[in-house]
């Protein structure tokens, strides 16, 4: 699989958990819609081709439906009933008739223009129900003008291999409904997130699936080699032999672990000498709750509420939010949930923000710097959350906090959320723990001080190693020196948990790192009790937990921290996994 072309490793979103290798075949836009306009007397002969591509497409989704309800089932068959709905909703025929007659347009072009308006209109909607309705307009728009043109996007991929990631910008449920009948062993895609409708078929489909890789989509040529992790969300492209020994490797691991998941989630999380270490989920909305309960989750550990607002034109109002935040509040019910506040800046800017380009965006205008620059937005944000507080076990999160004032400013401005809200009559949860995310240096430096100020914190790894040792955790160039195992890191999560224990205040982890059970040992040992990661992770983390002695982990974490290079910690942690691998081999099953 090793070529002469460059390696590159790209990280993403995992929507669809598993392993895949192969080739790529890059999708590109399914259509391109020429603008053609038509002479008056054409107009009744484009009304009549509109006809008949609405007769065919309806035919074709019906018989969709029929194949994804059999081999599916219901749930994933509705997608297609809805798409039914808008292809006959008549406020949709007739504007696109109108634009035919009255703008003496072609019916290709006049659909493509009447799906970009509503596709529009619907992202500014109120209610989140509406906004899922323009996947179905976009894909029902292109099923017609498919048609009309003759140009089929049915078959995405004209290349005949067994063998085929398939790559885009962003794919449509009917693109992902016609993998069913195609041997693609993965999807990667530029855009889109875990609950797109591609995404939920996807994983009915057991299609793994990487989304959002951003700007690392232009490194995936036609035809390149490439490895997709969609358990890390990782994809590696032009894979080095090691590589692919490692990812054969994990295949393996991945089979054994899967087996033994069931036995792992009857168990509580503690290691064997009786020390508790509590899991929880990182979430991107409210609808991945359920599923991370059932993978033993103990609560939320980090909502990440920006993630669903980011292709919106207006930011959504308090009663929207509050939808969202008191859902997962009731789902996870009595445990914790833990929502943070907007972490808008860096690579995520929603359209609504309207902000000047920065030249370094991860050092700007970023999370709570926004928030405090925009108290209106916050204000919001944090009266939906206090309201939500009422209906659970809801904690408060401020991401990116650098400095002392900026909590005692975002403490300010919570008091005057309540004030707000009891002047209304409004019922809220007037003990809602606040908590600061240690993602920078600075706050690492701080947190002491900060830990005065707040009822818990919450580690960021992602960003803390991005900032501590100044490494964009996106650019492909110096991923090699965007290491959890720097010393640097380790002590700062060491003297981070050692602070939170003297104030007698909570520590947890949520960066990746919580879920790499490659780290697991470690953070153990270095005294971690709380750690919140991808769902899916959950049982991996907790079957290296059971297996492990607090007190070996312990040493191995105190011995690691006098080690100043990398490439001997790393190995000084392999070893010992293989020492607890061997244990847990001969027969000293999970306590
Ligand atoms: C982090 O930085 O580790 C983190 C959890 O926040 P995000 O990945 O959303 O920046
Ligand atoms: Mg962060």
């Amino acid at each position: 699989m090793a070529s002469g072309k460059k390696r590159v490793k790209l990280y993403g979103l995992v929507v669809s958990p598993g392993l895949a290798r192969g080739r790529v075949c890059l999708l590109g836009r399914p259509v391109t819609v020429k603008r053609r306009s038509v002479s008056r007397d054409q107009i009744p002969k484009e009304l009549e081709r509109l006809n008949r591509a609405i007769e065919a497409v309806r035919e074709d989704l019906r018989r969709t439906r029929r194949v994804i309800g059999h081999d599916l089932g219901e749930k994933e068959a509705t997608i297609f009933d809805a798409q039914l709905l808008v292809l006959d909703d008549p406020y949709f025929r007739n504007r696109i008739e109108s634009v035919v007659k009255d703008e003496q347009l072609a019916a290709e072009t006049a659909i493509d223009a009447v799906v970009q308006e509503f596709a529009s209109r619907l992202a500014d909607a109120a209610d989140g129900h509406l906004r899922e309705g323009i996947e179905h307009f976009r894909d029902v728009g292109e099923r017609l003008v498919e048609y009309l043109i003759e140009q089929s996007s049915r078959d995405p991929c004209p290349d005949r291999g067994d063998d085929l990631i398939l790559v885009a910008e962003e794919i449509t449920p009917t693109q992902v409904a016609h993998l069913n009948q195609r041997s693609v062993r993965g999807i990667v895609t530029g855009r889109g997130g875990a609950t797109s409708h591609a995404a939920i078929l996807a994983r009915s489909l057991g299609v793994p699936m990487v989304a959002n890789v951003r700007h690392g989509l232009r490194y995936l040529e036609p035809g390149a080699p490439v490895i997709v992790d969609a358990y890390r969300g990782i994809v590696i492209v032009h894979p080095l032999p090691r590589d692919v020994r490692l990812f054969e490797r994990r295949q393996e691991e991945i089979a054994i672990q899967l087996a033994q998941e069931d036995e792992i989630l009857r168990h509580p999380s503690h290691t064997r000498d009786g020390r508790e270490v509590h899991l929880y989920a990182n979430i991107g909305s409210p609808d991945e709750v359920e599923e991370a309960l059932a993978r033993g989750a103990e609560g939320i550990g980090l909502y990440r509420t920006e993630i669903h607002f980011l292709n919106r034109a207006r930011l959504p109002g308090e009663e929207e939010q509050f939808g969202y935040y008191r859902a997962v509040a009731e789902k996870a019910r009595p445990r914790p949930v833990v929502i943070r506040t907007l972490d808008l800046g860096g690579d995520k800017l929603g359209r609504f923000l309207r902000m000047e380009p920065e030249d370094n965006p991860y050092l700007g205008l970023r999370a709570i710097r926004i928030s405090l620059a925009r108290p209106e937005l916050f204000l919001t944000q944090i009266r939906a959350l206090l309201r939500a507080a009422v209906s659970g076990n809801v904690r408060i999160l401020l991401p990116m906090v650098s400095t002392v004032e900026e909590v005692e400013a975002a403490r300010r401005l919570v008091e005057r959320a309540k004030d707000e809200l009891s002047a209304a009559g409004i019922p809220f949860g007037r003990d809602v723990p606040l908590g600061a995310m240690i993602e920078v240096p600075s706050a690492a430096m701080l947190v002491r001080d900060l830990l005065g100020l707040v009822d818990f914190v919450s580690v960021g790894t992602n960003d803390l190693i991005q900032y501590t040792v100044a490494v964009d955790r996106g650019n492909a160039q110096v991923s090699q020196l965007y290491e959890p195992l720097n010393p640097a890191v380790l002590r700062l999560l060491d003297s981070i948990r050692k602070a939170a224990d003297e104030a007698g205040k909570e520590v947890a982890i949520c960066g990746e790192m919580a879920g790499d059970t490659r780290y697991t040992a470690l953070l153990v040992g270095l005294g971690y009790q709380h750690l919140s990661m991808s769902p899916f992770f959950i049982p991996q983390v907790k079957r290296v937990i059971l297996n492990l002695h607090y007190s070996d982990a312990q040493r191995v974490a105190a011995r690691i921290l006098e080690i100043p290079r990398i490439e001997r910690i790393r190995r000084e942690l392999r070893s010992f996994a293989r020492r607890l691998d061997r244990e847990a081999r001969s027969g000293l099953e999970p306590a």
